[in-house]
């Protein structure tokens, strides 16, 4: 989809008296006039502060004023900010996210601006040292001042406290000495550089396929030009150094690079591979940083100073003004969708981004998302494939375990095989992992005697008992209670009962099943911050685990060499729901999983319990034919016309009150416009009908490929009078639903 509304182009600065628009970080529909005073001068990108009401405001010289309001109800421009303005490459990609996700540009603004206090400068120290030329106009002397002045003779600035106690002399005569002109005011900042990577570092040959993927991404970087690769290969196979080695090529080429990954706290393995390859930490961007150093980081982006940036999604958003490559690693990951504010998938934007700025993009996956494997089909994209894993690391034999006829013991979740193929690892001192996506201890309560569930008072879903916290949670709004005694709804007492497994049963029955074992339980409510990741990760490394018990932040990225056993505990879990890519994902998660086993010199066993050995999804992972799979899919969707073979939007309106709900739902189904390329479906209630005490319907619309789907539905919007309470998400291209 191409955006409607051409970028504002304004070539030359504006000066005194002229307009300027400036669009400020909100959801308003464009940028706001002001006029400039005199004596300043504005270009666009430049940060400025502008009365907005009662207050001032930052926001980014956009283009001319729009000129539609008279002159003399402007207000001015306050004042220019000393920070490099923002980069026109980003302008043009704020303007262009905010046109394909449908939202304010201001909100898209606000994501390139989040980084707190950065555009205020960076807070300053002062110091002192001997001013030139002061010597010859000495003031009347004192011994404490000659003291001071021997000291600072050496010609090194000191903070005045330093000074005065070198000198042994009180504070006041170091000031004395200052205002006399003799010592001369320094300011500097304590803030941390930026290390230079450095690209000498002595690294391993890359093997055949590896020098030629890196070759074809690297030639792309020093000859300039957009172009997406997906770089393919199973985990282990090496993608990494590759894609290490197209960044060192846009480094040395004098551009910046960004590294994006699904999640930044999980990586310390990656940033020490980083550090091994570069001789230095990159610069880091999340959510989880403080606010001190996001604004590091966005000032030496800005600045140039931080070459390399890994980050989460939104990194994507920082101000690079020499940007040349961009990497999405784990390019088919969910988390790279953001579902609040501005939708947006970052993957997607990477590309475009890389579009815009004329450079290359390198999305890397063992199990490619169908859209990106679709564009490879159609030529779209370049295909880069790692086939083998590196060196004697095998991929691991993948079998699945019928539980229909393997069932567990009564009250128990693993099979007879399962258990005696730990008991052999165990045997062997080899790992183990058991991978089951759910947290806590039990999904569902129910009472034996009424039926009563234990529900979420605030959302459609159940509570979640975890019970080494001793309390249930709902795990979309983090509403938690203390697990009761008796049921709320009948009173019966020890009627109670937990169904299902989550991670922390399977973590009892393994203490029961093997209790030698040293056994590690590793979810996000254990794991809470990447100190107590790392720490977890060093441990299962220096193999003071023997069986580890995980969700999916097991599932990624990490290589145990000991690590040759992977039991999946229930393989159809993510297969119930009725989403449109339940299939897809399985199977990525799965396989991610499955490529934990068998990292090193030791073969890897994968065994897999289901209740659905004849799936597509079970099949592909026992044939490992990932390709056919992809291809029944792509068939399947195309079929339908669902995406990429067709477009979708959601559009999601909240309330807290379900009748003005329903109302707001059904005078909308009814101002739909008509299209042959397009369907609207719904209202329906959302996948989650109530949430966070807010009631959610849904309507979807389906477009064809080459519908303009944004079009239709803001046309369709402009017609729809929303009350006050009522929030509309617009979704393009959905993933939930
Ligand atoms: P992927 O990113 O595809 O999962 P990695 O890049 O992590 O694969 O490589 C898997 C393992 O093989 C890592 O331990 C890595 O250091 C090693 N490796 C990859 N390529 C080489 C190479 N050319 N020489 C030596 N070791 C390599
Ligand atoms: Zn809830």
């Amino acid at each position: 989809a191409s955006p409607e509304r051409a970028p504002h182009a304004l070539k030359g600065a504006a000066a005194g008296g002229e307009r300027v628009g400036v669009l400020l970080p909100l959801a308003l529909s464009g940028a706001y006039d002001y006029l400039v005073p005199e004596g300043l001068r504005l270009a666009p990108g430049d940060y400025v502060t502008v009365p907005l009401g009662p207050r001032l405001m930052v926001g980014v010289v956009w283009g001319p004023g729009s000129g539609e309001v008279a002159d003399k109800k402007l207000k001015k421009v306050a004042d220019r900010l000393d920070v490099p303005p923002m980069p026109e490459g980003l302008r043009k990609f704020t303007e262009w996210v905010a046109d394909y996700t449908l939202s304010p540009p201001g909100m898209v603004l606000r994501l390139a601006m989040r980084a707190p206090g950065a555009l205020e400068p960076p807070r300053l120290c002062t110091a002192y040292r001997l001013a030139e030329g002061a010597e010859a106009v000495l003031p009347k002397m004192t011994p404490a001042r000659t003291r001071v002045l021997d000291v600072a003779r050496d010609g090194f600035a000191r903070r005045s406290g330093e000074l005065a106690e070198e000198a042994g002399v009180s504070a006041g005569v170091v000031k004395g000495l200052a205002d006399a002109g003799v010592l001369e005011k320094v300011a500097f900042t304590t803030e941390r550089g930026f290390d230079v990577p450095d690209l000498e570092v002595p690294r391993p040959a890359l093997s055949a396929a590896q020098s030629d993927a890196a070759a074809a991404i690297g030639t792309r970087v020093e000859e300039g030009g957009f172009e997406t690769f997906l770089l393919d290969g199973v985990t282990g196979s090496g993608k990494t150094e590759v894609y290490f080695e197209a960044a060192a090529r846009a480094l040395a080429a004098g551009r910046q690079v960004l590294i994006l990954l699904p999640e930044i706290a999980l990586t310390s393995q990656f940033l020490d591979r980083f550090e091994a390859r570069f001789g230095c930490r990159p610069a880091e961007w999340h959510s989880d940083l403080p606010a001190r150093e996001r604004r590091r980081v966005w000032r030496g982006v800005a600045e140039g100073r931080a070459r390399i940036v890994v980050g989460a999604r939104s990194a994507l958003f920082l101000p690079f003004a020499e940007l040349g490559l961009i990497v999405v690693d784990e390019e088919h990951e969910i988390a790279f969708k953001q579902d609040e504010g501005v939708h947006y998938n970052a993957r997607d934007m990477a590309v475009v981004r890389g579009s815009l700025g004329a450079f290359p993009v390198v999305l890397a996956s063992a199990t490619p998302a169908l859209e990106t494997m679709a564009n490879v089909w159609a030529g779209r994209y370049r295909h880069l494939v790692l086939s083998e894993r590196h060196g004697a690391a095998q991929m691991p034999d993948v079998f699945a375990i019928d539980m229909r006829a393997d069932p567990p013991e009564r009250g128990r979740w693993l099979s007879p095989r399962l258990v005696k193929s730990m008991a052999q690892g165990l045997a062997k001192e080899e790992q183990s992992l058991l991978f089951l996506n759910r947290r806590g201890y039990a999904p569902l309560t129910l009472c034996r005697s009424c039926g009563h569930r234990l529900e979420c008072p605030q959302c459609d879903s159940w509570l979640v008992e975890h019970r080494f916290r001793k309390e249930l949670a709902c795990h979309h709004c983090g509403y938690t209670a203390p697990s009761p005694k008796a049921c709320p709804a009948c009173g019966a007492e020890d009627a109670l009962v937990a169904c299902g497994p989550g991670v922390e049963r399977i973590a009892e029955e393994v203490t029961e099943l093997f209790p030698e074992a040293r056994v590690a339980l590793l979810s996000s409510d254990v794991l809470r911050g990447p100190a107590a990741y790392r720490e977890a990760v060093r441990q299962i490394e220096e193999h003071e685990v023997d069986i580890i018990i995980g969700t999916q932040v097991v599932a990624k990225g990490h290589n145990f060499p000991l690590l040759t056993l992977v039991g999946v505990v229930d393989s159809d879990l993510g297969l119930e729901n009725g989403d449109l890519r339940a299939a897809e994902r399985t199977f990525q998660l799965l396989h991610q999983v499955s490529g934990r086993a068998g990292r090193a010199e030791k073969p890897g066993r994968v065994l897999m319990q289901t209740y659905m050995p004849e799936h597509g999804v079970m099949r592909a992972l026992l044939s490992g034919d990932r390709d056919a799979f992809l291809e029944r899919e792509a068939a399947g969707r195309e079929r339908l016309g669902y995406p990429p073979y067709g477009r979708l939007a959601g559009i999601v309106l909240s309330s807290p009150r379900l009748d003005q709900l329903q109302a707001l739902a059904r005078d909308m189904a009814r101002l739909a416009p008509l299209s042959e390329k397009i369907d609207v479906l719904g209202p329906a209630p959302a996948p989650l009908a109530l949430l966070r005490g807010r009631h959610r319907m849904r309507f979807l619309v389906k477009a064809r490929r080459e519908a303009h789907i944004q079009g239709y539905i803001a046309q369709w919007l402009a017609q729809v009078q929303i009350p006050a309470a009522v929030r509309v998400a617009v979704d393009i291209d959905p993933y939930n639903f």
